[in-house]
């Protein structure tokens, strides 16, 4: 692999991801399967770890992909960027009463800092904080896991996007550590339903599954300045798909988020089923999926990938 220098930069329509993602995908090869499939419930533990894909999607409406593009997974903590998407569409800044937006310091199911910060959640990507997201959802939809599905329809194009059953029983089975969350911030008041549907819901949000085309292109309207690419539609307005950015670039990738800034120097949102997606601003929507984690719990392979992507492009954020 070779670094390009900054002088050799394509400019953005003649861009040739085919290449970029052959490269990458070649570069990434030796890493698939490094480090640990999440096992906390059987369905993911079970997902072949030497998986790779990868897709770009553009704001101009082109699709590139390498691999396993188009093999579904869990999203699992993807969801919780769109959930988030769905709540400031429906209560706007309101949201930020009663989610903060600072990295936690903590892992993604921690609750130590809940009782210092009386029930208020560092931010929206960590349980605690998706929980909450889910329980305006909870007030707003009478049935909050169909609507984020049909949302995840209209954003990804593809009506065929829905949650597994199972992977969200197992979720239900597996979630004493977010009831415990969910009960505790209860008890501050920051929880409007019962714990067991805003649990319910939660569960079958991290269940949704997709592909990284799938992803890529739903992600790519805050790529444009929060207008879907295709269509135009306004999906969130500009200054908030800006925050929605920066709360992704800032908290987006676990306890890592620091690192993966320096690293890759784009918006993204991980989760424990392999899947990272990414956004450059005025350019593309990006995943990529490989279910081996590292120790913060986001794709070892994927990370690097999206490393290698800024790296040979020489665009990222900054
Ligand atoms: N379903 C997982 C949980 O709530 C989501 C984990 C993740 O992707 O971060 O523990």
């Amino acid at each position: 692999m070779q670094n390009r220098s900054p002088s050799k930069r394509l400019e953005p329509q003649s861009m040739d991801y085919r290449s970029v993602l052959e490269e990458i995908h070649a570069a990434v090869l030796p890493v698939v399967g490094r480090g640990r499939v999440a096992d906390y419930i059987p369905e993911l533990s079970r997902v072949p770890p030497d998986r790779f894909g990868m897709a770009v999607v553009t704001v101009r409406g082109e699709v590139y992909t390498v691999g396993d593009a188009l093999t579904t997974f869990s999203i699992q903590s993807i969801s919780k960027l769109f959930s988030l998407v769905m709540a400031l569409q429906a209560e706007g800044d309101a949201v930020w009463d009663r989610v903060g937006r600072e990295p936690s310091g903590t892992p993604f199911n921690s609750l130590v800092q809940l009782e210092h910060e009386s029930g208020k959640p560092r931010n929206p990507f960590i349980n605690a904080g998706a929980l909450v997201i889910t329980d305006i959802l909870c007030t707003r939809f009478a049935v909050p896991e169909n609507a984020l599905a049909e949302f995840m329809q209209k954003l990804s194009g593809n009506q065929a996007v829905h949650y597994d059953r199972r992977v969200a029983r197992s979720e239900r089975t597996h979630a004493d550590r977010n009831a415990a969350m969910a009960h505790f911030m209860k008890s501050f008041g920051n929880l409007r339903n019962s714990v067991e549907l805003v649990l319910d819901a939660y569960c079958r949000h991290c269940a949704i599954e997709m592909n990284c085309v799938d992803l890529a292109r739903a992600v790519s309207f805050l790529a444009n300045h929060g207008r879907i690419p295709s269509s135009g539609e306004m999906v969130l307005g500009a200054s908030l798909s800006k925050r929605l950015n920066a709360v992704m670039l800032t908290c987006g990738t676990y306890d890592a988020a620091g690192d993966f800034a320096f690293r890759v120097g784009l918006p993204a949102k991980s989760g424990v089923g392999g899947g990272i997606v990414a956004v450059m601003p005025n350019e593309c929507g990006i995943c990529v999926w490989s279910p081996s984690l590292d120790e913060s719990g986001n794709s070892h392979a994927g990370t690097l990938a999206l490393e290698l992507l800024t790296t040979l492009t020489g665009r990222s954020i900054f």
